[in-house]
């Protein structure tokens, strides 16, 4: 562990996957990291989370490999079904010998509290890391050799450098872009984790990641921990007054799926239909950082999940930003001009390749009977192919 002689603390406000991944990254080089969450807890949402090829190699740089490896699940495949006559659209295996000779790692699906928790407990056991709950930071300050935050109640507090891991709706991103705001795309998710044993028979069957597309809406669900548990996500296009929970609602979410595949219905019978989130994403700016300052994650880069690389974009981002501040160890200003340009058009990629994604699954008509004949013509070597540039940047990435 390196000595670093600056008493200032790296301020880290959020305690998502990109946050605690960034004050586990700094803690472990000897750096004194403050974090700063919201929340009365740092505790995650409680659903499952897809990790690609290209992020366990992060969690192994962290020392976490086995760990992580012990608590998640391996999916089969990935399998796009059309929602309406079942009929597959692709199928990407995610094990066997072609899978391995072309990736690093495996794709892994992990309880989000789990993956959490690995990362929360390392924090714990570095002592020059103060994880802070139930702080809301409203806005930073920029001074000579410091940065100060400004939290609720009216708190300051000072540090060397500050790495805002707020999320989507990032106060700090919308004081470094005034006019920014995020891009809200009309969907709403529902999201329920299951028993096993108490899923539909067809849902149990199924031992990989299964997503059903249909026009307006897309359902997706795996396994978890060991194949106990189903992670169960609906995604559906709503009009804005429509208030969940409310018999309109059910009967719009009805007439969507009116058409659908047995299957559909069995998802979303088990779907918690009570709780949703609105999904949106961020036009992609190229100025992440001004001065001691820079977002990370979702608040730089937020993206739709279509292609499930969120979290691991904040993961990069964190193991990334790490060690190019290590390499600055008194500059965190260049550090973060560094990280700009070296993670601005993957993660812009990620943003754009799933917006176009979006629209993809989404479709209907014509649109989505032409859809379905490119992606029937395509081989599982075409897919590995698509994907080698995310999956295996080491290889065959920008
Ligand atoms: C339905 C759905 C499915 C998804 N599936 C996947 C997937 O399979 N794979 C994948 O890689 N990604 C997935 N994602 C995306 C992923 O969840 C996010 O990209 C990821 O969580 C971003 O992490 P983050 O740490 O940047 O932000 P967040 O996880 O949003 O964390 C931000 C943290 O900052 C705190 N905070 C906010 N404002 C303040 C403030 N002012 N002061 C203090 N604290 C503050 C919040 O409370 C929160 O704890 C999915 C997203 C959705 C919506």
């Amino acid at each position: 562990m390196e000595k670093h002689q600056d008493d200032a603390p790296v301020i880290v406000v959020g305690g998502g996957l990109g946050g605690v991944a960034t004050a586990l990254a700094l803690g472990q080089q000897g750096r004194k990291v403050r974090l700063l969450e919201q929340s009365a807890e740092i505790a995650p949402i409680g659903y499952g989370v897809q990790i690609g090829p290209n992020v366990l190699p992060m969690l192994a740089r962290l020392g976490l490999e086995e760990e992580v490896r012990q608590a998640a699940y391996l999916p089969d495949d990935l399998l796009l079904l059309d929602a309406y006559t079942g009929n597959q659209l692709f199928r990407i295996p995610l094990k066997g010998s072609a899978f391995e000779q072309r990736f690093a790692a495996p794709y892994i699906a992990i309880h989000r509290v789990d993956l959490h928790e690995i990362l929360l407990r390392a924090c714990r056991r570095l002592p020059n890391v103060d994880l802070n709950q139930a702080i809301t930071v409203e806005s930073f300050r920029l001074q000579d050799d410091a940065v100060s935050v400004q939290a609720a109640g009216g708190r300051t507090i000072t540090g060397s450098a500050l790495v805002a891991a707020d999320g989507l709706r990032s106060k700090l991103r919308t004081q470094l872009h005034p006019t920014d705001i995020w891009r809200d795309t009309g969907y709403v998710a529902h999201r329920t984790i299951a028993q096993r044993e108490h899923a539909p028979q067809r849902m149990r069957d199924r031992t990989g990641v299964t997503m059903l597309t249909g026009d307006g809406f897309h359902v997706i669900y795996y396994p978890l921990r060991g194949g106990s548990e189903i992670n169960i996500v609906g995604v559906f296009q709503v009009p804005g007054a429509l208030e969940p929970d409310t018999p309109a609602y059910q009967r719009h979410i009805a007439q969507l799926i009116d058409s659908a595949t047995a299957e559909v219905h069995d998802v979303v019978g088990v779907l918690n239909m009570t709780r949703r989130w609105s999904i949106a994403d961020r036009e992609p700016v190229r100025r992440w950082h001004q001065g001691r300052m820079t977002l990370i994650g979702d608040a730089a880069h937020a993206t739709l999940q279509s292609l499930a690389q969120g979290a691991g974009m904040a993961l990069e981002d964190a193991v990334t930003l790490a060690e190019l501040m290590a390499g600055q160890p008194d500059d965190p200003s260049r550090a973060f001009a560094q990280f700009e340009r070296q993670r601005f058009l993957r993660t812009t990629r990620v943003v754009l390749e799933s917006r176009s994604l979006w629209q993809m699954y989404h479709c209907g008509g014509v649109e989505a009977e032409v859809r379905n004949q490119q992606l029937q013509e395509r081989t599982t070597e075409d897919y590995y192919r698509c994907l080698g540039w995310l999956w295996n940047p080491s290889k065959e990435g920008k």
